[in-house]
């Protein structure tokens, strides 16, 4: 998506919808870090991250809340449903790539802190993959499950007004 002054428009947010953000302009580089603080931070084997330090970042509903982890930065997540969101140094701040509404259009293109890198990390794209969908039984239970997950873009109210 464009702006009226054609900058590029990303936007996203958490799990539940509680926190979203918008961003305009230009994204900045997009990397993981394997480092032990970015490891707990996401709850994750590395933390997948993109500056938007060069862009425009508004928080269009509620705002991270914040740990600081270090004398140097903070780590942002949504208060309700603890979606890892940011990491803000001085220098800037970066958004979790994985909480765009469009985590396809942003590869990384570096990778950082590698002395920390889980053994098993290399290994995970030759492990056997099936589909979610490849268990004859996995559609009866999966037609029966009801998201409460926010949608991948924009909507008017906060939190749903139903929930079946
Ligand atoms: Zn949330
Ligand atoms: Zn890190």
């Amino acid at each position: 998506m464009m702006s009226l002054d054609n900058r590029p428009v990303y936007s996203g947010g958490c799990q539940c919808g509680a926190v979203r953000f918008r961003v305009e302009g230009a994204l900045g580089d997009a990397s993981v870090c394997h480092c032990r603080m970015c490891q707990k931070a996401s709850g994750n084997f590395y933390q997948p991250l993109v500056s938007v330090r060069g862009a425009k970042l508004t928080w269009t509903r509620g705002a991270p809340k914040k740990f600081q982890s270090s004398n140097y930065a903070f780590r942002g997540f949504c208060g309700e449903c603890g979606t890892p969101l940011t990491y803000e140094a001085p220098d800037g701040v970066a958004l979790a790539i994985a909480t765009f509404d469009h985590p396809e259009e942003i590869a990384p293109t570096i990778q950082w802190g590698v002395e920390a890198k889980l053994p098993y990390v290399d290994a995970i794209p030759a492990l056997p993959g099936k589909a979610t969908l490849d268990d004859p039984e996995a559609g009866t239970f999966l037609r029966g499950i009801v998201s409460y997950q926010h949608p991948d873009y924009d909507t008017e109210t906060w939190p749903p007004e139903e929930r079946p």
